[in-house]
């Protein structure tokens, strides 16, 4: 295996993290500051497994890391534990915002479930409105420092539970108020897109977009599911289409240099095909998709991620985070990740963020802006 040295890339010669970002899978219950989870658990009266900042966010890493979806899903206990209340709601809103900027992020959605906010007596539109004055108060934060940050919510329903009509009601009455889309979450296996299916008809109805975690922890039956019943225009995660590709080696040796030419020869199934032809983007996040052991079936470590040979077979492929607290990352850290293991340059970043900034749910006129601008961007840099 050659190693590749970062800093020997003449095109990396600049700051990764000043490259203007699009984030568009991002959950707000799963971006906290240990330090924020702290003091709001002080308040609410919840134990945490540490109170020192530094050992917290080491703990969540490390739950994160046990290879399991459902064990991931547990450390988010703690985290909802303290997003009870419209303060604590507003404080993780805004600093989510302010983290994002921080991290080089113009332009990001922000996915969670009101559903899970509703312990201490919050109505589901009185949790909605309380994130939206958070991320409102974060982007007036962040241009006060003299930079712009666009945010909006995709209102998700959990998918264990039975609430996906309610939650898709909230979405729509808060589309003019911050809500740009709506998502499922939680264990994807054994709880398909299916069960929610008069939800998305009724958003369909109201054509408001979905985008619907799919073929992280189940496969092509999952994906189909999202397509399908929940008319998805992105996949959360989606990086099980894969299974849906094949690439058969052959040994011949045309050049006569001896070795194979190691030309493989790519089959899409109907499903790949649907996918990456009608350009469904997919949300890849690639240190979360390790932990979880989402792309554990095609090998080990993030070398053997499929997210380079779907970018290579022109699948719409965005970069993203997932839960920055419990996989310890930024976007800015998922980028080093790619150029690392891909020897990714400056143009296959720009492919990947411009990739996001069109899968954006925003009308055309701010896209064709969030376009021009990273663009623009870019070209300063070359
Ligand atoms: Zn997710």
């Amino acid at each position: 295996m050659t190693e590749i040295i970062l800093d020997a890339a003449p095109d990396l010669d600049f700051d990764l993290k000043g490259l203007p970002k699009v984030s568009l899978h991002d959950h707000l219950d799963g971006g906290l500051r240990p330090a924020t989870i702290i003091e709001l658990a002080e308040a609410a009266g919840h134990t945490l497994p540490s109170t020192d900042p530094v050992a917290l966010g080491e703990w969540f890493r490390e739950s994160a890391d046990s290879g399991s979806l459902v064990r991931y899903l547990e450390t988010f206990d703690h985290t909802i534990a303290v997003m009870q209340t419209r303060e604590s709601l507003f404080r993780v809103a805004k600093e989510f915002v302010e983290d994002l900027a921080d991290d080089g992020v113009v332009y990001g959605e922000v996915r969670w479930a009101p559903e899970q906010h509703l312990q201490q007596g919050l109505s589901l539109d009185d949790a909605v409105e309380a994130v939206q004055a958070g991320l409102e108060a974060g982007v007036d934060a962040v241009a006060e420092t003299g930079r712009d940050i666009q945010v909006g919510q995709l209102i998700t329903a959990m998918r264990h539970a039975d609430r996906g009509q309610e939650i898709a009601e909230l979405a729509v009455r808060h589309r003019n108020n911050g809500a740009v889309g709506f998502d499922i979450a939680g264990a994807e296996d054994g709880f398909p897109p299916s069960r929610f299916k008069d939800a998305f008809t009724y958003l369909a109805q109201h054509n408001f977009p979905a985008t619907v975690h799919a073929g992280e922890a189940a496969g092509l039956e999952s994906i189909q599911s999202a397509l399908v019943d929940g008319r998805a225009l992105r996949l959360g995660h989606g990086v099980r289409i894969a299974e849906d590709v094949t690439v058969d080696f052959d040994d011949e040796d045309a050049d006569g240099d001896d070795a194979s030419d190691n030309i493989g020869m790519v089959t899409l199934g109907e499903l790949a095909s649907w996918v990456r032809d009608r350009g469904i983007a997919l949300e890849i996040c690639p240190s979360s998709n390790l932990q979880t052991g989402a792309v554990s079936g095609f090998g080990e470590g993030i070398e053997s991620h499929p997210l380079d040979m779907l970018y290579q077979l022109g699948f719409n492929v965005t970069i993203n985070t997932d839960n920055r607290l419990m996989s310890g990352v930024t976007l800015t850290d998922e980028f080093e990740l790619l150029v690392e293991t891909f020897d990714y340059d400056l143009d296959d970043l720009l492919e990947l963020t411009l990739n996001a900034a069109e899968a954006a749910f925003l009308p055309l006129e701010e896209k064709e802006a969030l376009v021009e601008y990273i663009n623009e961007a870019y070209a300063d840099l070359g």
